[in-house]
């Protein structure tokens, strides 16, 4: 159930804490409480006094619900503002392959908007003989490239044994399709407080994602992102996985946090990354991450899902556009207010 308090009825969510702490979570937003798996009749008079309404059909995910927390989650980095009607690109190649690569790839990125350059230094790839990726050297790569052109580093992070290190160079951490329901990883990097962009696993349920999101939120990180990537249907023919625009929408009824974007693992095929970023951008999503390679013919991986530098400029100009028209703000409108959406 979901307790919500009348104006200046504060002081009744420590009351309820005390009240049915010891055997339920409750969690407390501003004037809401929830408390799992109680009923209107075990509030005392004093605490039924105090409300304003009550929903007793949350989600089990409920600290990510809007019901919980109705306003837009706003993320904060230090080159970015993620959330809401802010557009956030980010962009680089699928794996950091060298220094001077990633760094060339740092340049692309920045100058075409982007203010967050991926790359995987830890890759989940199908195969074990297949480029496993740079290890803790990509992520060096990774965080000099990022600093010399301004950028926040964004890179997966695979094991939880590795949440630590990763920690040291990164500014969001990638927990990756494969690992979407990777339950002690999403536990361990919601014990930081480093935002998490969060993937939608390939055979997962809006639930599914929700219901991952909630792991890393119990953990006391709510700095979270969620991504489309796309997902596995009957038909791979001719795209590598199906992109859900649907879910751009659905996730931003159900949740407060910053939905995103990935249109290259979606298309699996360049020509199709542009039209697959503007329809989930249409749709409403606060964000792109997208693959870029200067020479995708030779990329260590994805390397036929990459788009080369005046391709991604040429997305890049487009999305900003085309967010712009939907969804632009006034200049008054603060980036860092948060936004309720109707
Ligand atoms: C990636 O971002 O390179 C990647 C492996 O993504 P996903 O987990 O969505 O397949
Ligand atoms: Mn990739």
């Amino acid at each position: 159930m979901i307790i919500v308090l009348k104006p200046d009825q504060e002081s009744v969510a420590t009351e309820l804490q005390h009240h049915f702490g010891d055997h339920h979570d409750v969690f407390v937003h501003d004037n809401r409480i929830a408390i799992a798996g109680i009923s209107e009749d075990e509030l005392l008079g004093s605490e039924k006094a105090a409300v304003a309404e009550l929903i007793n059909d949350e989600p089990k995910a409920v600290q990510g619900s809007r019901q919980f927390h109705p306003e837009d989650t706003i993320i904060h980095t230090k080159h970015s503002t993620i959330g809401g009607d802010n557009f956030t690109l980010m962009a680089g190649p699928c794996s950091v392959e060298s220094q001077a690569h990633v760094l060339k790839m740092a340049r692309v990125a920045k100058e075409n908007g982007a203010t967050v350059l991926r790359g995987g230094a830890f890759k989940p790839r199908t195969s074990p003989y297949s480029f496993q990726g740079l290890g803790e050297d990509g992520l060096k790569y990774l965080r000099h490239a990022a600093d010399e052109y301004g950028l926040d580093v964004l890179t997966e992070v695979m094991d939880d044994e590795h949440v630590g290190m990763v920690a040291k160079y990164t500014d969001i951490f990638q927990i990756g399709a494969r690992n979407m329901q990777n339950f002690s990883l999403l536990k361990t990097v919601g014990e930081t407080d480093i935002p998490v962009m969060l993937k939608r696993g390939m055979s997962a349920t809006v639930d599914d994602v929700l219901n991952a999101a909630e792991y890393i939120a119990a953990g006391g990180n709510h700095n979270i992102m969620i991504t489309e990537r796309g997902i596995r249907t009957f038909d791979n023919k001719y795209t590598r996985n199906t992109m859900d625009a649907g879910t751009v929408p659905v996730l931003q009824k159900l949740t407060h946090y910053p939905v995103i974007i990935d249109p290259s693992h979606a298309a699996g095929h360049t020509e199709f990354v542009t039209p697959l970023a503007l329809a989930g951008t249409t749709a409403g999503a606060s964000g792109l991450v997208v693959e870029i390679h200067d020479d995708p013919a030779h990329a260590f991986s994805d390397g036929a899902q990459a788009l080369k530098p005046d391709e991604f400029k040429d997305l890049a100009e487009k999305a900003i556009a085309v967010h712009d028209l939907l969804f632009g703000m006034d200049e008054e409108e603060t980036e860092t207010e948060p936004q309720t959406r109707h």
